[in-house]
């Protein structure tokens, strides 16, 4: 008989069952909201978590109650045989799904290998459709191989592909009814984010009210309440037939702590238990140390005590120093 699958619950009674894994802190483009032109100020590399130190957190992860895992960065494609990775954790005993957050840049090269790996779900960030404005946004003119990634991820026959568009005031908020067409066109899943105020360049970002947006197209497009599979915190619009759906993820405007389920590992092995907050949990010593599995899953226990009931973005939004590349967002 299989093992009942055991449960992760944090001191507020939340059940903690996904993990955001970021494979690498690095990324090819400099979003002005995210990354600072000229950051240098990268993870060394012999502090990486390996292929073989993330599968063997990520098994003790999942014997404890975890049962998904995004890849996310920096630019999780970047880091070397990520298909290679996903695959891995896709064998994990527990994980039934796998997923990937990517800017796209690379996604032509990878989507049939990712697919073939075991990824499940795509989330693409594309943020413009015109190439000027996206490059003044993501610093690098590159919206061509970003669309061509994108048709690459439909090709290969990803289901949901979702598109995450960061909204800007007076930067890209005009664009947001394009955005639905083109997603409509496609069949994309849209998601419309708030700006968090992560490090300095998520401090400065233009904030956008999203609440004011969700009514206007809720109107212009007839659109109804629903549910997308694998949704997390964004609230979701449908057209009446299903076949579109346009999320918005506001922690700000309207926050969605009480339901959070989720808790971040970045590459040097750091768990991070809220985005907006600083309470963490190394394991890289452990790993290295020599930790039994059992040892491992007593830490991963411990480390979920620490998760704090909600993040202060309001109340303090000075607080947290991390960019949102370096946590894997
Ligand atoms: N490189 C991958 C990508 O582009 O999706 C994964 C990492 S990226 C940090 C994850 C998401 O965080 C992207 O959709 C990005 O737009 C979003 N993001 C970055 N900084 C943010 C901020 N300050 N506020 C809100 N979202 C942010």
């Amino acid at each position: 008989m299989d093992k009942p699958a055991l449960t992760l619950t944090d001191r507020f009674g939340r059940r903690i069952e996904y993990l955001r894994l970021s494979v690498t802190d690095r990324c090819d483009l400099r979003c002005t909201y995210c990354l600072p032109k000229g950051f240098k100020d990268f993870e060394e590399p012999e502090h990486w978590l390996t292929f073989d130190e993330i599968e063997r957190l990520l098994g003790a992860f999942a014997r404890v109650g975890v049962n998904r895992i995004r890849l996310t960065g920096g630019e999780p494609l970047l880091r070397r045989n990520l298909p290679e990775l996903a695959a891995r954790l896709h064998r994990l005993p527990g994980i039934r799904d796998i997923s990937l957050s990517t800017n796209a840049t690379q996604l032509s090269k990878y989507a049939g290998a990712l697919k073939n790996a075991g990824v499940a779900r795509i989330n693409v960030s594309l943020d413009s459709l015109k190439r000027e404005r996206f490059a003044r946004i993501a610093g690098r003119d590159c919206l061509d191989r970003v669309i061509a990634g994108l048709m690459a991820a439909k090709e290969a026959g990803f289901t949901p592909i979702k598109i995450n568009m960061v909204a800007l005031s007076g930067v890209n908020d005009d664009e947001i009814d394009d955005m639905v067409e083109f997603c409509m066109a496609h069949g994309f899943v849209l998601r419309l984010i708030e700006t968090m105020p992560m490090g300095v360049t998520g401090r400065n970002a233009a904030y956008f009210d999203l609440q004011p947006v969700k009514r206007r197209l809720q109107e212009k497009f007839d659109l109804v309440e629903g549910v997308v599979p694998g949704g997390g915190p964004a609230r979701y619009l449908q057209t009446p037939d299903g076949k579109f759906s346009v999320g918005f993820i506001t922690p700000i405007s309207q926050h969605f702590c009480a339901t959070c389920n989720r808790v971040r590992l970045v590459v040097d092995g750091t768990l991070f238990m809220c985005l907006g907050q600083n309470e963490k949990f190394e394991f890289r010593p452990l790993l290295r140390a020599g930790a039994r599995d059992a040892d491992l899953e007593t830490a991963i226990r411990t480390a979920i005590e620490l998760k704090p009931e909600r993040h202060e973005f309001h109340e303090t939004p000075q607080k947290i120093v991390r960019f949102m590349s370096a946590t894997g967002g």
